[in-house]
């Protein structure tokens, strides 16, 4: 059993090596009890998505992809982000949940596994105290499952032109 200096030691060179998480973290997603990373309740926010994820929303609210970037989505420069309510809620967050659930962008489904956050220890035990699905005890996440989801993240944030 490896004592407390063994495992800061460890942890530091695996954060040197850019992997800390090599062991793996622990989360499960709390909805629909909890949609704090969808709320305003953290201030403003961006859900960058690309023109397909755009039309995949549209074909799925049944509107032309002209009416419904009109009505929800707001360029940054050179990206699209989904507008948000005047509280800073998500535009589609409805009773707590997501209305578009199964076309959400890419982003919302691969959160809290963003390269921003898996980048260091203390920005995920900092992401913690904002996602109360970070640390769940009996919810083990392998470092393979996070390394496929930063991928699919990154790619995400290429089609949406933010990256
Ligand atoms: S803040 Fe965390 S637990 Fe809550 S809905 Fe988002 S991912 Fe799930
Ligand atoms: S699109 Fe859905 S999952 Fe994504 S932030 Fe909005 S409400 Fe949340």
């Amino acid at each position: 059993m490896p004592d407390r200096k063994d495992k800061a030691a460890e942890m530091l060179r695996l954060k040197r090596a850019g992997r800390w998480y090599e062991q793996g973290v622990h989360f499960r997603c709390q909805a629909p009890e909890c949609s704090q990373c969808c709320s305003g309740q953290r201030g403003e926010g961006y859900v960058w998505l690309s023109a397909e994820e755009m039309q995949n929303i549209a074909s799925f609210l049944d509107m032309e992809f002209e009416k419904f970037t009109r009505r929800y989505i707001r360029q940054i420069d050179y990206a699209y982000s989904l507008i948000e309510k005047p509280n800073k809620d998500c535009v589609f967050l409805e009773n707590g949940g997501c209305s578009i659930y199964d076309v959400r962008p890419t982003q919302c489904r691969t959160y809290p596994f963003w390269p921003d956050i898996m980048r260091a220890p203390e920005v995920w035990h900092r992401e913690a105290e904002q996602c109360p699905g970070i640390g769940v005890e009996d919810a083990p996440v392998s470092a393979e499952e996070i390394d496929e989801q930063l991928e699919i993240d990154r790619a995400g944030r290429r089609r949406a032109g933010i990256e």
